[in-house]
C-alpha cells in the first residue's frame, strides 16, 4: 500500500470521489488524523451517504469490514467529518485533518438473548463487546472492529505519518466529547497512537532515535518552535521565519528537535565577540 498524489493505491483500495469536500489544506497540514466509526450496517452504505451532496458529509476513506478502502477524498483537500470540534486550543478540525471512517455498527441495546443496532439489525454476540467509553461511567455493547480493520487502519495511518507532517492520531470522541462516541472502546486508539507516534518508547526505541544531525529549512511562513514534540508544549522562541536554517539533532514521532542558526546583518554594536 502507498500514496500517489494524495491517493491511497493498494490491493483493496478505491477512489470514488464525493462532492462534499472544501479546498486544499493550508501550508504543513493536514497535520492531525481523526478516527472514526460510520455506525452504519455497511461500507457501501457509508459511501453512499458520504457521497450524497445532500448529507454535506464526507471523510477521506471508508475501511469496510473485509479489509477494502474507499477513498472518497484526496489527502490534500479538506473533507468534512469533523464538525464542531476543539481539542488543544483548536476549533474546527476538517482544516486540520484527515478522516478516517471505520464501518462499525456502534452501539447495541441488548434485546431477548440478542444485540440490536439503532437501525434495528441484530448482530451476534461474538460481535459485541461490553466496555466503559472514556468519556463515560458506565458500561455499554459495542460493536467490534475486525482484526483486518484494526491492522488496516495501523498501516494507513503509518503510510499517512510517512506522507505528511502528522503529529497527533485522535479519536471523534476527543474533539467533540459528549457529542460524539466514535470511535469507542472497541478500537484500540491508545494503543495505536502508542505505537505510531511514540516509538521511542518500545524497546528498539534507541536504535529508532539516533543522532542525526543534518540541516534543513524551514519552509512554512511561520514555524512554532516548542518545548517537547507535542502541539501543546509551550512555544520556546519566536517562530521561525521561511528559509531559517536549522540543524536537526533528533527525530521523534513526526517531530525535529532542532539547533538554529539564522544568517542576516546585525548592527555591530549589539554583538559582542
Ligand atoms: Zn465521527
Amino acid at each position: 500500500m502507498k500514496i500517489q498524489n494524495h491517493v491511497l493505491k493498494g490491493n483493496g483500495t478505491k477512489f470514488q470521489e464525493s462532492p462534499n469536500h472544501g479546498g486544499k489544506f493550508s501550508a504543513d497540514l493536514p497535520d492531525t488524523i481523526i478516527i472514526h466509526y460510520t455506525a452504519g450496517s455497511s461500507a457501501n452504505s457509508a459511501v453512499k451517504h458520504l457521497c450524497d451532496p445532500r448529507s454535506k458529509a464526507s471523510a477521506h476513506l471508508v475501511v469496510g469490514r473485509d479489509g477494502s478502502v474507499a477513498q472518497l477524498v484526496p489527502f490534500d483537500t479538506i473533507a468534512w467529518h469533523a464538525g464542531r470540534s476543539t481539542y488543544g486550543g483548536r476549533v474546527g478540525f476538517n482544516k486540520y485533518a484527515i478522516g478516517i471512517e471505520i464501518d462499525n455498527a456502534g452501539t447495541f441495546k441488548k434485546s431477548g438473548a440478542g444485540f440490536v443496532a439503532w437501525f434495528g439489525t441484530a448482530y451476534p454476540e461474538e460481535e459485541v463487546i461490553e466496555a466503559v467509553h472514556r468519556n463515560e461511567s458506565s458500561p455499554a455493547y459495542w460493536h467490534k472492529y475486525t482484526e483486518k480493520q484494526i491492522n488496516l487502519v495501523y498501516d494507513i495511518c503509518s503510510e499517512l505519518i510517512e506522507t505528511y507532517p502528522i503529529s497527533l492520531i485522535l479519536g471523534h470522541e476527543e474533539i467533540a466529547p459528549g457529542r460524539k462516541r466514535d470511535p469507542g472502546p472497541a478500537f484500540p486508539l491508545d494503543s495505536l497512537r502508542d505505537r505510531l507516534l511514540h516509538r521511542d518508547r518500545s524497546d528498539e526505541g534507541a536504535l529508532e532515535s539516533p543522532d542525526i544531525k543534518k540541516a534543513g529549512l524551514v519552509t512554512a511562513s511561520k514555524l512554532n518552535i516548542r518545548s517537547s514534540p507535542a502541539f501543546d508544549a509551550i512555544t520556546v522562541a519566536p517562530p521561525l521565519p521561511k528559509g531559517a536554517l536549522v540543524n536537526i539533532i533528533q527525530e521523534r514521532g513526526g517531530w525535529y528537535e532542532v539547533d538554529v542558526t539564522t544568517q542576516g546583518w546585525v548592527k555591530k554594536e549589539y554583538i559582542r565577540t
